[in-house]
């Protein structure tokens, strides 16, 4: 049997734990999640049915601060899944020095098979299913994939319908008029190229003369593939669940993103004839897009997408994860002895929650800021936590991925031990 989703996510701690100075009890308490919870979820459907569907909500530690973390609604969700993905937002948000801890959720669902009524009832199901187990100051969901600023706006509206206050607080990835954050739409995409603004320049690969492969357009890979091509990367490649496309010259990001709204689709642009000449392309499948001869690869969909069955066959020179999860821990052995740069999510994704916190903290203040202010924290932010990872990696010869954990972990067992550590009550 292939080893779980959270298996290979832990595996990561056990590189990190040589080169950090952390306590047993401190390792042992990051090692199981606190708290995972699975519910049923009734929906009355359209045509009169009732169907259950099931959904988690995994609250992974909250020594650093309430839980945070978003909803996925996908098919394929399931405990294992939701328990890695809140583990990789522990770290995450510890990456970044927010004063959060991580949780996620998420609905065993395909979204796109339900109205809109009842993708709207399945929200304000699971909200009333966890409402004991979320709040402002316990546990903070967002969106994810496949949820999206109306979704967790419904969410915010049936959390206030149940402790009949107006809580805006309780979720992040709001409309702006409920409460949301400006830049929260593009905070995922815009914090990892303000990291990979701050690290090409270490490469000597100049934006012109440098291809990217971006593997999924949901809200993180269309946006990260648009604001790279406006700064003159060559974006020569470019993929939804469908397949993909791609052009050695570059692709015209802007026009596919257009068609992608339009017609619900890339494959639209290489099935329908007509539409064939909006842009010239050739025909990708997700896999090929992968392993393409290209500079940059964006992984920017689902997890698991490099492994060691296909890790051999990368050309990129450097990966930036954009996703969660996209490459398995045998893989990142295969990347670092091909000389491969990894850039791991945990600090290339974080922009998404650190623009979260940013809301978070306007909801409790009722101060709000202007798209320039967010952008600008969000810079400093990011650009504030890649540099000592780099350097670190640097110094020690580890990879950025190690790096990044051993950062978070420097924190989170601080916050850990502060509550008292087997030497401090073993002393007289
Ligand atoms: N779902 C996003 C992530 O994986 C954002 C989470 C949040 O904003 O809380 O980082």
């Amino acid at each position: 049997m292939s080893k779980s989703l959270f298996a290979d996510a832990s595996q990561r701690l056990e590189q990190a734990m040589k080169y950090v100075a952390i306590s047993e009890d401190a390792l042992e308490h990051l090692k199981h999640p606190k708290i995972s919870l699975s519910v049923s979820i009734p929906v009355r459907m359209d045509n009169g049915s009732l169907r259950i569907f099931q959904g988690y909500r995994v609250r992974y530690d909250d020594t650093r601060g309430p839980g945070k973390g978003g909803v996925r609604y996908h098919p394929n969700v399931t405990l294992d899944e939701v328990q890695s993905l809140a583990f990789w937002m522990t770290f995450k948000c510890a990456v970044l020095n927010l004063p959060f801890g991580g949780a996620k959720g998420g609905v065993t669902v395909n979204p796109k098979e339900l109205s809109k009524l009842e993708l709207e009832r399945l929200t304000r199901g699971y909200i009333d299913a966890i409402a004991d187990f979320i709040g402002p100051d316990v546990d903070i969901p967002a969106p994810d994939v496949y949820t999206n600023p109306m979704i967790v706006g419904w969410m915010m509206d049936q959390y206030s319908i149940i402790r009949r206050q107006l809580t805006p607080a309780v979720v992040t990835g709001k409309p702006i008029t409920l409460g949301g954050s400006l830049g929260r739409d593009t905070a995922t995409a815009m914090g990892a190229f303000f990291v990979i603004e701050a690290m090409m320049p270490k490469f000597d690969m100049p934006p012109q003369e440098t291809s990217v492969a971006v593997q999924g357009f949901g809200n993180a890979g269309a946006h990260i593939a648009e604001l790279l091509s406006k700064a003159g990367y060559k974006v020569v490649a470019v993929s939804d669940s469908q397949g993909g496309v791609y052009c050695k010259k570059g692709l015209d990001i802007p026009r596919i993103r257009q068609f992608k709204e339009s017609q619900k689709g890339i494959k639209a642009l290489y099935c329908e004839d007509s539409v064939c000449k909006v842009v010239e392309h050739e025909v990708i499948t997700n896999e090929q897009l992968l392993t393409l001869d290209v500079d940059v690869l964006i992984p920017a969909a689902l997890e698991n997408q490099i492994t060691e069955a296909n890790a051999k066959e990368i050309k990129a020179k450097i990966i930036f994860e954009v996703a969660n999860g996209p490459i398995t821990s045998g893989a990142d052995k295969i990347l670092e002895e091909k000389g491969i740069y990894v850039f791991p999510d945990i600090l290339v994704n974080a922009g998404g929650v650190t623009v979260s916190y940013f809301e978070w903290v306007q909801n409790r203040s009722g101060l709000y800021w202007t798209l320039q202010e967010v952008n600008q924290r969000l810079k400093q932010k990011m650009v504030e936590e890649t540099e000592p990872i780099w350097q670190m990696s640097q110094e020690l010869a580890i990879s950025m991925r190690t790096a990044a954990y051993v950062h978070a972990l420097n924190r989170l067992g601080e916050a850990i031990n502060a509550k008292g550590t087997r030497d401090y009550y073993l002393s007289k």
